[in-house]
C-alpha cells in the first residue's frame, strides 16, 4: 500500500506555477526524503498532503483518502511538524504537549516522558521564553509521542543544535524500525542522507530526480587520486572521466559510475604507487541541480 501518492499534481498561486506535475509515491515503512532549495515547493506539497491547501489539478491521496475532502479521517492517523513552530505564549511546553496530545488522542504517556528527557526540554517554562529550537522540540515531542501511521516533517531540524539533530535522527530510525512511514523535507542534504532510504529532489516546482540513495549514487561521480610514474593520458581521454588534473606524479579526476570498470582496467596496466577513491556523495548530485539553476 502506498501511504502517499500523487499523479500529475499541480498548484498555481495566481499565474505562478508553484508545483508542476508532481508524481510522488511514498511506500509504507519508507523514510522518504523530500529535498530541494528554498522556494522549490516542499512546503506547498506538504500543505496539500495535509489538506491545508487545495491542489489545482492532478490526483493526490494520503492514507488512501483525499486530503482535501477526508481531512479529518486522515489527521487521526498522521502527525505533522512544520519548520517554524509557533506556540501559545502563555502555556508551558508541557501543557502544550499535553494539549496537542489530547487533541490528537494517540499520544503515549510513557513515550512522551522519555522524549522530554531525551530532548532535554524543561516542560515547566512558558512558551514565550523558549528559543526557536525549544519551540521546535515541543512540537517534535508532541508529534513523536503519537502512535500513528504517517509522520510528516517539514524542515524539522532547522532550529535544532547538532546534538538534538542526532536525537531527532535516532527517533526517526526507531519509528522506521516500528514500521512507520516518514516523509521529511529538507534543504540540508546530510540529514537526508543519514536517514532516508528513498529521496525525491524538487527544484522550481518539479521533481527532477527520485530513487533510492543507491540509485541516485549512480548519477554521481567517484573521485580518484592516483600516484604513478606512468603516463595517464589514455585515461584522461576516456568517456566518463572529468576534471582531470595532473601535478608531479599525481593525478586526480572524477569518474562516472558507468565508466568505473573501464578506468580500473586501464589502471591495472600501470605501476601504481598509491590509489585512493572518494565515494560519491549526494551533496555533489544536489550541487549539480543548483548549478543548472544558476545557468538559467
Ligand atoms: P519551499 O518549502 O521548498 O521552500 P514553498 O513551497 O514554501 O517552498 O514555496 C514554493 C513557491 O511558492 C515559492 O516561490 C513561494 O514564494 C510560492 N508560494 C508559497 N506559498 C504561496 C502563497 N500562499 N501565495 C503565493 N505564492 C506562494
Ligand atoms: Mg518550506
Amino acid at each position: 500500500m502506498n501511504i502517499v501518492e500523487s499523479k500529475s499534481m499541480t498548484k498555481k498561486f495566481g499565474n505562478f506555477d508553484a508545483l508542476r506535475n508532481i508524481n510522488l509515491i511514498v511506500k509504507k515503512g519508507q523514510v522518504h526524503g523530500f529535498i530541494g532549495p528554498n522556494g522549490a515547493g516542499k512546503s506547498t506539497t506538504i500543505r496539500i498532503l495535509l489538506g491545508l491547501l487545495k491542489k489545482t489539478s492532478g490526483d493526490v491521496s494520503v492514507l488512501n483518502q483525499d486530503p482535501w475532502t477526508d481531512s479529518v479521517a486522515i489527521h487521526s492517523n498522521l502527525v505533522y511538524v512544520p519548520g517554524d513552530v509557533s506556540l501559545w505564549p502563555d502555556l508551558t511546553g508541557g501543557e502544550i504537549i499535553d494539549f496537542l496530545g489530547r487533541l490528537h488522542g494517540k499520544q503515549n504517556e510513557q513515550r512522551k516522558a522519555e522524549l522530554i528527557a531525551k530532548f532535554q526540554l524543561d516542560p515547566k517554562k512558558k512558551a514565550a521564553t523558549y528559543s526557536k529550537g525549544n519551540r521546535q522540540k515541543v512540537a517534535l515531542i508532541a508529534a513523536l509521542a503519537c502512535d500513528v501511521e504517517l509522520y510528516l516533517f517539514d524542515e524539522p531540524t532547522s532550529g535544532l543544535d547538532p546534538l538534538m539533530e542526532t536525537i531527532f535522527q535516532e527517533c526517526v530510525l526507531e519509528l522506521k524500525q516500528a514500521g512507520k512511514t516518514i516523509f521529511l523535507s529538507s534543504h540540508i542534504l546530510s540529514e537526508v542522507e543519514a536517514l532516508c532510504d528513498y529521496v525525491s529532489i524538487i527544484r522550481q516546482g518539479e521533481i527532477v530526480e527520485s530513487g533510492t540513495l543507491e540509485e541516485l549514487r549512480h548519477l554521481t561521480r567517484t573521485t580518484l587520486t592516483v600516484k604513478t610514474d606512468d603516463d595517464l593520458t589514455a585515461i584522461s581521454e576516456l568517456a566518463g572521466v572529468y576534471d582531470f588534473v595532473s601535478t608531479a606524479q599525481q593525478y586526480r579526476f572524477s569518474v562516472e559510475t558507468t565508466a568505473l570498470n573501464t578506468v580500473i582496467q586501464e589502471l591495472s596496466t600501470i605501476t601504481l604507487q598509491s590509489l585512493t577513491a572518494e565515494p560519491p556523495s549526494l551533496e555533489e548530485l544536489f550541487m549539480r541541480h543548483y548549478d543548472l539553476q544558476k545557468e538559467e
